[in-house]
């Protein structure tokens, strides 16, 4: 068994069973022997099934966001707004939208002479059993979330929680089945690594949401079977705030994304590039902010504003990260200390004078940490913020819009927010994935369901002619008339 310990009192709040190969491979089959029917259910039986998920998470809203509290240690808004929120809404967006994202596709048949009058159709049928992988820092999000588009896509899921938060997960295995869901088509694999990599052998596809270190291993695995496999990793997430911005939005929006979830987003403020105009007037506003948020174990909505390091050994790794920049000349202005007394939590911390030789500026740091850099202008904020083997997201903030947008296209990321950050993620008709480490392929928008199917192509002949005009015996003539007619259509300005 699994102890859940709840990482902001370090009380035991559940356990839950490490499974084994055998227990694993009798999941995997129970969901190839329910996905048929599944899929037979169609759009509107499969939505229905969703629809009503969506208003059991309503009717039980506080018990969703105390579970996940309980095993993270988060503020209740945090998990209120990400967890509850964000699948409240993915619950509604892809029971609607499904059958619009998979609809047959018509492929005009004037593309090629050769088909010209034939029907040409493209068609998404379902993997079949999909296996979803997720991480501890969302346990509803980025991991239950990313079931909802496979199964309304037709398949049958086995969602492999983090070992630290299962109990989410658990709870929407409850929910489904509350909801009328067939018994094997959604099931959770709950264990530890060995458990998630067992998992690869069992699947038709993964979707990994983790870091960069398991997100290779993963791909590797996914490679050796030959199956697809869609990865959500790691990100340093670049703030440039130009001189011309709201520096009061922009410093308000750096304090609350790089301390939102405890700084555990994937999609956090890590790193913020200022130039030099307004910089410290930026710096003091994000320090004040951040030195009146309240910490500490959360004990109900409003109660503090920053919560736990949900995975105690990440503490090591802010801490190091942060002693790292010090020993390198870097400043402190507030926090910088993990928090004494009981509880896994780190000080909500500011720091300036950064610079790239730091840690703290190149590798993810996933703590409530903010490190604050001057530069001489735009060119060398874009520099550095694409100085990174990350390319998960970034903000610009600027009050010309026009060139807040040309800065966005020249930053290597799979997602850029102007006067914003992260917001671009509750969206979920706007594709979110990384470039470089930070990932490969993207959930919502169209893709974001298609990547759970396989792509079938049609192509239908209606006329009854007894053969092709291209086919024995008409074959040298027709073949001849093909290369003057592709002649005068491709061959002008060609010659010789
Ligand atoms: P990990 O990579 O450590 O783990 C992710 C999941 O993979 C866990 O369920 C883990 O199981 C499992 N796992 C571990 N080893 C293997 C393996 N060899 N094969 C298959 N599965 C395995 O990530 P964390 O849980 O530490 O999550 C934090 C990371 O997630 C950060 O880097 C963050 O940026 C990233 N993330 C990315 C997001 C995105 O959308 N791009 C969103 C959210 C987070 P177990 O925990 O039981 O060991």
């Amino acid at each position: 068994m699994i102890e859940v310990e709840n990482p902001a009192t370090g009380e035991i709040v559940g356990r839950v069973p490490r499974l084994g190969a055998a227990e694993l491979a009798e999941l995997a089959a129970r969901g190839r022997a329910a996905q048929p029917d599944w899929a037979a259910a169609g759009f509107a039986g499969r939505a229905a099934v969703i629809r009503r998920a969506q208003k059991w998470m309503l009717d039980h809203a506080d018990r969703v966001i105390e579970t996940v509290v309980s095993e993270t240690g988060k503020t209740w808004e945090d998990a209120q707004l990400t967890d509850f929120g964000y699948t409240v809404v993915a619950l509604g967006f892809w029971a609607k939208q499904a059958a619009r994202y998979l609809a047959d596709e018509r492929v005009p048949s004037r593309q090629s002479p050769l088909t010209l009058g034939k029907r040409l159709v493209v068609r998404y049928e379902p993997v079949g059993l999909v296996g979803v992988i997720g991480p501890w820092n969302f346990p509803i999000v980025n991991s239950f979330g990313d079931c909802i588009p496979a199964l309304m896509a037709g398949n049958s899921v086995i969602l492999k929680p983090s070992e630290v938060t299962p109990l989410s997960a658990l709870l929407m295995a409850e929910m489904l089945g509350e909801c009328g869901l067939p018994a094997g088509v959604f099931g959770v694999a709950t264990g530890d690594a060995a458990t998630g990599a067992a998992l690869i052998d069992h699947v038709d596809c993964v979707m990994f949401t983790g870091s960069t270190r398991t997100g290779r291993a993963v791909a590797r695995a996914a490679a050796e079977r030959l199956i697809p496999c869609h990865l959500e990793l790691g990100g340093k997430d670049a703030m440039i705030v130009c001189a011309d911005a709201d520096v009061a939005r922009a410093a308000n929006a750096a304090a609350y994304y790089s301390m939102n979830n405890a700084g555990q987003v994937c999609i956090s403020i890590e790193r913020a590039y200022v130039e030099a105009p307004v910089y410290d007037e930026f710096v003091q506003r994000v320090a004040d902010t951040v030195r009146g948020l309240r910490q500490g174990p959360p004990e109900g909505a409003g109660s503090v504003d920053v919560g736990a390091i949900i995975f105690p050994p990440q503490l090591d790794v802010v801490d190091e990260h942060v002693r790292d920049a010090v020993a390198k000349g870097a400043r402190v202005l507030t926090g910088g200390h993990r928090r004494a007394g009981a509880g896994s939590f780190y000080e909500p911390t500011v720091v300036v004078d950064v610079d790239h030789s730091m840690e703290l500026m190149r590798e993810e740091t996933f703590g409530p940490t903010l490190p604050i850099m001057k530069v001489a202008d735009t060119e060398e904020a874009i520099r550095l913020a694409n100085d990174s083997p990350y390319g998960l997201q970034a903000s610009v903030w600027t009050r010309d819009l026009a060139r807040g947008e040309a800065l966005a296209r020249r930053l290597e990321v799979g997602a850029v927010c102007i006067n914003d950050a992260q917001l671009n993620y509750s969206v979920l008709g706007l594709p979110m994935g990384g470039w470089k480490d930070s990932g490969i392929g993207t959930r919502h928008g169209a893709g974001g369901i298609r990547k759970y199917c396989r792509t079938q192509s049609l192509l239908i002949t209606r006329f009854a002619l007894d053969r092709e005009p291209f086919m024995f015996p008409y074959r040298r003539a027709t073949t001849r008339a093909l290369g003057l007619f592709f002649r005068a259509l491709y061959g002008r300005g060609r010659r010789g």
